[in-house]
């Protein structure tokens, strides 16, 4: 986008930021979105492998379709979105990213405060006690067989600690947006399929707060400013500007 950013965006990226992401950012690093006609396992689709009631009916499937993630994974680097987006952190006075993906890419780029507002799929959480661990991922099989779904030392079943269709998402991260949102300077939105559902675009405008929605595929909206760019293309240029002005 030619003059972008202007130098009131530009100086709103210095102050306050409140950064939403999804599903986007992570497709330029070769993680599948698991949307559309491709998203399948094993003849299933996300809705019949990430809910509650397939975890209870089939909970090796569930199980395995999580560790060919994590394993998919492993190999994944963060782009130049996600090292945008740390370098942001470190030059706004106060940055919050909130962010629907489960995998570990802003966190390897350096951002420290992310909110995930969908859960870490590095962590379990079991069933019973709700306890909450990190994944060794190193000590992962690559699938398991029925007798070797993880259990808890009490006894419970654990699963990934990941938000599931029909679960609340992660309270901690829906606080952290209502309390940043409104305060914001810019909110900035990058490839967010994933958390536009929950209205927080519409709340940072309905407080008068300017947003800039960087989206090959995204729409101009009221008070939303259209970037029409692949966020690891155009942030990067974006940081640097605001970095060295010239
Ligand atoms: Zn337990």
């Amino acid at each position: 986008m030619e003059g972008f950013p202007d130098q009131q965006v530009a100086e709103r990226l210095r102050r306050k930021v409140v950064v939403l992401t999804g599903a986007g950012i992570s497709a330029a690093s070769g993680l599948p979105t698991f949307r559309g006609s491709d998203g399948l396992y094993e003849g299933l689709n996300p809705y019949e492998l990430a809910s509650p009631e397939a975890f209870a009916a089939r909970p090796v499937t569930v199980w395995n379709w999580y560790l060919m993630r994590i394993h998919q994974g492993k190999h994944a680097e963060p782009n130049a979105a996600h090292y945008a987006l740390a370098d942001l952190e470190n030059m706004a006075e106060r940055c919050t990213l909130i962010t629907s993906n489960v995998d570990p890419l802003h966190e390897r780029a350096g951002s420290k405060r992310v909110f995930k507002l969908h859960g870490n799929i590095l962590e379990t959480r079991c069933t019973h006690c709700l306890t909450v661990k990190d994944l060794d991922v190193a000590a992962l099989p690559d699938r398991y067989e029925k007798a070797d779904v993880p259990l808890c030392s009490c006894g419970g079943r654990l699963r990934p600690n990941v938000v599931w269709f029909g679960e609340y998402p992660n309270q901690k991260a829906i606080r952290a947006a209502e309390e940043e949102l409104p305060k914001a300077d810019l909110v900035l939105e990058v490839g967010t399929s994933g958390v536009v559902s929950y209205g927080f675009t519409e709340l940072a405008v309905s407080f008068g707060v300017p947003v800039v929605r960087v989206n090959p595929e995204g729409q101009a909206g009221p008070g939303v400013l259209l970037v029409r760019q692949p966020a690891e293309e155009v942030l990067a240029a974006m940081i640097a500007a605001v970095q060295n002005p010239t």
